[in-house]
């Protein structure tokens, strides 16, 4: 006979099966699962048609599911693996979630609303490894990679943010860490977004950013789908990009050129590069000359990205005359130009700018004051 043994408090902590988040599994595992306590294989689309389609957040609220499945998936799972630690709503028609994952780790994403469409920006890391000297997201390196689920939480989260009957129109993958370093979470993260069974969003409405990692990018283009994609140029030459993405010393303008290129043979898609304009340092009459020589022939957009200002980091905004320059000189080259609004300015809507100023107090800003109005903010809408 085996002694009886209570367990310490802490041997009841440690022995604690961590809550699996739902939307981490394969529709194919939570199928299994289910099955093995005895129902229906149908049930487990029921479940995840009620997150994904039918906005529920807790298994109580799925009604037609049998009592006691519900009962069984509350003891195992979670309908989400991260809590909102923060939720700023701006003016502009700008929402903004800090999320905090099960790790304590804080993630951020933004919902954007203007005319009919809904885009959304989501984050693919905690931190981020590239060290752009000009991004609040890099100031402390990378963390960690964020899992298939936690990406997915962030679309759904952001959706269920909406009146009920609208819908996301676009996303783009343009938040904290570096998309293609991500890549199979983030694809399996998109495939769900882009699949019938789930939101049903059509690839082409999806934007993936990166700093340019050419062996990633020829790997997303062997991928077969059809998501637009993005490269951070923000210098026309290797000198000035190796100063202001120091990560392109190590890969070089030309090899992050020559990947985009491929991208664009291989898939047809054309390749957008952005452009984020400091003032003084690439946003100068030379430097739209150089970047429309280095991209002419090329079927390429240019979207310039107007500097949003981060406590510490002493870059400014170019001024309206420069940006009006610039583009005016890339345009003479032959090349399409957008220059970025600016969203969610009382928000933080930019690249790892909210989660550094909970973390650390940055600002002497309020952050509940969904009117405050800091140095505006660009991220994702063209
Ligand atoms: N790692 C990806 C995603 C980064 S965020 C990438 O490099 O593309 C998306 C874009 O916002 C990038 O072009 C990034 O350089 C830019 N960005 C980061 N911080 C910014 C800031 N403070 N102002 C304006 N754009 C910024």
């Amino acid at each position: 006979m085996l002694p009886i043994h209570d367990a310490t408090p802490e041997e009841r902590r440690t022995s604690t099966i961590a809550r699996r988040p739902l939307l981490d599994a394969s529709a194919e595992d939570l199928r299994t699962w289910v099955e093995a306590r005895g129902h229906k294989a149908f049930r487990a689309r029921q479940v995840r048609q009620w997150v994904i389609d039918r906005r529920a957040e807790s298994f109580e609220g799925m009604t037609d599911v049998p009592l006691a499945l519900r009962r069984q998936l509350d003891e195992e799972w979670v309908v989400f693996g991260t809590k909102v630690a923060f939720h700023g709503v701006s003016p502009d028609g700008t929402d903004k979630l800090l999320l905090e994952c099960a790790d304590g780790k804080r993630i951020e994403c933004v919902l954007m609303a203007e005319d009919r469409r809904h885009t959304i920006c989501i984050s693919t890391q905690v931190g981020c490894g590239m060290g752009c000297v000009f991004c609040a997201s890099g100031l402390k390196g990378v963390e960690r990679n964020l899992s298939k689920g936690e990406i997915l939480e962030q679309v759904i989260r952001l959706r269920n943010l909406l009146p009920a009957g609208e819908s996301l129109t676009n996303i783009v993958v343009m938040g904290m860490g570096e998309s293609l370093a991500n890549l199979d979470n983030l694809i399996a993260a998109l495939d769900v977004v882009c699949s019938p069974e789930g939101l049903g969003m059509g690839q082409r409405r999806v934007t993936i950013s990166t700093v340019g990692l050419p062996a990633k990018i020829r790997e997303l283009a062997a991928l077969d789908r059809q998501y637009h994609l993005a490269v951070s140029l923000h210098a026309p030459t290797e000198a000035l990009r190796n100063e202001l993405v120091p990560v392109n010393e190590k890969i070089g303008l030309t090899a992050v050129l020559e990947a985009a290129d491929d991208y664009f043979r291989a898939t047809g898609r054309q390749v957008t590069y952005e452009y984020v304009l400091l003032h003084g340092l690439n946003d100068r009459p030379g430097d739209a000359e150089a970047l429309g020589s280095r991209l002419k022939g090329r079927k390429a957009h240019v979207n310039l990205i107007p500097y949003n200002p981060v406590a510490g980091l002493p870059f400014e905004r170019p001024t309206p005359e420069a940006i009006r320059r610039f583009v005016e000189i890339v345009r003479g080259r032959g090349i399409s130009v957008t220059v970025r609004k600016t969203k969610g300015r009382a928000i933080d809507a930019a690249c790892g700018q909210l989660r550094r100023r909970l973390d650390e107090s940055v600002s002497a800003v309020p952050i509940s004051a969904a009117t405050a109005d800091v140095p505006g903010t660009a991220i994702g809408i063209e």
